[in-house]
């Protein structure tokens, strides 16, 4: 397998910028690529990435490929997995790195597919063996209570997909420099089977879910929407935000795109907490990787108490306000 060299980094760009998960990419990458002695690329697709390109020369990349313009400023599944595979079969990287966002869970297993290789989704961890210098991919399985890792001798290149905020986001270096490659898209839109109808943008109004260092969550124990007013009062003075569970979006008191879980979306913050949440595996599969779970539930058998490093058995309308009274003082807010 010889012939595999190097790493190759799938980038986000939103509105010009790469995005933090990117960031937290490179950092992966740069170590990976020091470990092996091999080059780190970037795979930046998108409308107007010049300066992005320029930016992750900065944050470390030896190369920085980039298919610039239509088809490519809709972020098409298909569109991207193309071009994804087509630079993979051009460059050959013994490693293709993804983030575990929306995009990347979409896009890793068709690129792995087309590779005809394997995929080894939401790492936590990636390394180099020192002895075999294959990569060593641990991540979690049975919903966090158990972390699998995963060696393949046999499949070049390694998709992976990371999960945000297990690592920094690299700092630039402005004096790096780095080649940048525009690559043709050799793809048009008789290629695609799929057709984008409509893109709906929807305003995330304060953080996002996977770039919070703080996130508190409320469940089906919250009773309706008026409840999470108290859960956006302790969010805000924690400097943090707001997630659900599957139940509130069912319910119809908080919208979807705020799941966190198995369906929805997959976080790792320093201080995870989780209000009238029972536990469950789909749920838990979102969170487990946060640094620290408190737990506020009326139940003290909940499976969510197994889980939480804190906990607080209670009705969360008594636990809430003296809690957002302590951490307000104590914060000086
Ligand atoms: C294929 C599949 C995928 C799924 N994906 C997801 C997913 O991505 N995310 C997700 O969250 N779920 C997901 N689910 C649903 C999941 O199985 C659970 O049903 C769901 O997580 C339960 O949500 P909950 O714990 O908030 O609500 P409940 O199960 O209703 O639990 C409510 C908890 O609140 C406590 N409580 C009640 N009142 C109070 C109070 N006043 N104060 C304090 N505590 C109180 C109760 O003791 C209880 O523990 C999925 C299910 C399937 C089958």
């Amino acid at each position: 397998m010889a012939e595999y060299q190097g790493i190759l980094i799938c980038g986000e760009v939103v509105d010009g910028r790469i995005t933090t998960i990117t960031k937290e990419l490179m950092t992966t990458g740069r170590r990976l690529s020091d470990d092996l002695n091999q080059p780190l690329s970037v795979l930046l697709i998108g409308r107007d990435i010049d300066e992005a390109a320029k930016e992750a020369v900065f944050l470390g990349a030896d190369k920085v490929y980039t298919a610039d313009g239509t088809p490519f400023a809709e972020s098409h599944p298909e569109h991207y997995t193309a071009m994804i595979v087509d630079v993979g079969k051009r460059i050959a990287p013994s490693i293709i790195l993804l983030g575990q966002t929306d995009m990347g869970r979409d896009i890793a297993p068709r690129v792995a597919a087309k590779l005809g290789t394997t995929v080894c989704m939401d790492c936590v961890e990636v390394a180099i063996d020192q002895e075999t210098r294959l990569l060593v991919q641990t991540k979690p399985v049975y919903g966090g209570n158990a972390m699998a890792v995963w060696v393949s001798e046999d499949y070049q290149p390694q998709v992976v997909t990371l999960r945000p905020r297990v690592g920094e986001p690299a700092e630039p270096d402005t004096s790096r420099k780095g080649e940048i490659v525009p690559v043709s898209t050799g793809v048009d839109d008789s290629m695609i089977k799929g057709k984008l109808v409509e893109t709906v943008k929807e305003e995330i109004k304060g953080i996002r879910l996977e770039e919070a260092k703080v996130i508190v969550t409320g469940g089906g124990g919250i009773g309706g929407s008026e409840g999470f007013q108290l859960l956006q009062e302790l969010a805000q003075v924690l400097g943090g935000t707001v997630g659900v569970s599957r139940v509130p979006c069912d319910e119809g008191w908080m919208p979807i795109s705020l799941e966190i879980g198995q369906t929805g979306h997959m976080v790792s913050p320093d201080l995870y907490i989780a209000v009238g949440i029972s536990g469950a595996l789909q749920h838990l599969a979102g969170c487990s990787g946060s640094k620290c779970i408190v737990a506020i539930n009326k139940d003290p058998e909940a499976h969510i108490f197994k889980e939480a490093d804190f906990g607080v058995v209670g009705d969360y309308r008594k636990a809430l306000p003296p809690l957002i009274e302590k951490c307000r003082a104590l914060l000086a807010i």
